[in-house]
């Protein structure tokens, strides 16, 4: 029989699970449930007992490692936080969020207790069996991988399960902290801060509930007869920053700036979305001034509700790829929209 170790971690305040974290709880749940296993929940934090309330009623069992050292993302404190975890549970499935946090470390921790791995799981399915499924080759093929070997470790892409939420009305259990100080190794490295830029420069955001897209229209001449990029780049910026909107853009946008052309200087390609770009998941997504090419409506795998505003009534949006496509001019929609939006703030 199957027992399942879902390992979480608070996020960079310190005062909640990150919401990648909860989505792994839905998820090692649900499996659970479906295969009758054992679950344990395990927490890496300084302070575990503030963040069990968002695990009430989540798992019989809670398990934490608590302290200062794990306040902080550093792979030695982590490796050991989750090694600790996986001796105390003995768990054949661990399930864990793809974060940049875990993601550093899981493979070695699969390695020290004689596990395997594989990352980037978008569903886990299977009746009486777990059938991990992950995409390759840019999201053109979807493998679901079966394992005889335990433990089991398996990374979750976010975005793919609602996070877990707490039923207030049930128990609050505190967790079984683990002691780790004995097998904690000797912390060379200190975290003395984080450098990141600031919110409003950053502009791929994955939890957003909207993709808003930037296509090439926005550098082209206009009917004026001239390039309004600085006006592009404002209105952009503004509806960035009123609606928190994740930034895409199509590839022939990103790039101009390779090709010495005007290019809103936001934009990298990072940002890109499409077959050789990325496939975001947000529920909504809105493209300007982009043509909705195959190869770039390709990256809108995920995303649920489409619109476009384009110029053009012959456009790919209005081929089928979009539910609603305005035929307008952009940068009078935005603008208009950027009014409204500043009414509400
Ligand atoms: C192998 C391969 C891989 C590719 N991978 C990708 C990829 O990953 N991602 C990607 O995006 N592309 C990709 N492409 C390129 C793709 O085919 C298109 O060339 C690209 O998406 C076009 O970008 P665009 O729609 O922004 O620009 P354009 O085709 O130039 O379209 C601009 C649009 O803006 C509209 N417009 C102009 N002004 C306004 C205005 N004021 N208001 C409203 N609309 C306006 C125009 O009517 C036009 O429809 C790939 C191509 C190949 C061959």
């Amino acid at each position: 029989m199957e027992s399942i170790l879902v390992l979480t971690h608070a996020d960079e305040s310190g005062s909640a699970l990150t919401k990648a974290s909860l989505e792994a709880v839905t998820t090692a749940r649900e499996l659970a449930a479906r295969l009758g296993a054992e679950l344990t929940i395990g927490i890496v934090a300084a302070n575990p007992q503030h963040l069990s309330k968002a695990l009430q009623s989540a798992a019989p069992r809670l398990l934490a490692v608590s302290g200062e050292e794990f306040a902080q993302a550093r792979f030695a404190s982590d490796a050991a936080a989750c090694e600790a975890l996986c001796r105390a549970a003995m768990p054949t499935i661990v399930l864990a969020p793809q974060s940049s946090r875990f993601t550093r470390v899981m493979a070695a921790v699969a390695h020290r207790v004689g596990g395997v791995i594989d990352t980037h799981i978008t569903a886990i399915g299977g009746a009486q069996s777990v059938e991990a499924a992950r995409w390759f080759y840019r999201q053109r093929i979807e493998a679901v991988i079966t394992r005889d070997q335990r433990p089991w470790f398996l990374l979750l892409d976010t975005g793919t399960h609602a996070p877990f939420v707490a039923d207030p009305s049930q128990p609050h259990a505190q967790p079984d902290e683990i002691a780790i100080t004995a097998v904690l190794p000797k912390l060379r490295t200190q975290v003395t801060g984080f450098r990141s830029p600031k919110v409003d420069q950053q502009t791929i955001r994955p939890d957003a509930k909207l993709l808003f897209v930037a296509g090439a229209g926005w550098t082209k001449k206009q009917p004026d007869g001239q390039t309004h990029v600085e006006e592009a780049a404002n209105l952009i910026t503004q509806f960035l920053s009123r609606s928190g909107a994740s930034l895409g853009s199509s590839k022939s946008l990103v790039d101009q700036g390779g090709e010495g052309q005007s290019v809103l200087p936001f934009l990298t390609h990072l940002n890109q979305v499409g077959q050789t770009g990325s496939t975001p998941r947000h529920p909504k997504g809105l493209a300007t001034c982009c043509h909705g090419e195959e190869p770039h409506v390709v990256g809108w795998r995920f995303i649920g509700e489409r619109r476009a505003v384009s110029l053009d009534p012959n456009c790919g949006w209005t081929r089928g790829k979009a539910d609603v496509v305005y035929i307008a001019d952009a940068f009078a929609v935005i603008e208009r929209v950027n009014a409204l939006l500043g009414k509400k703030e």
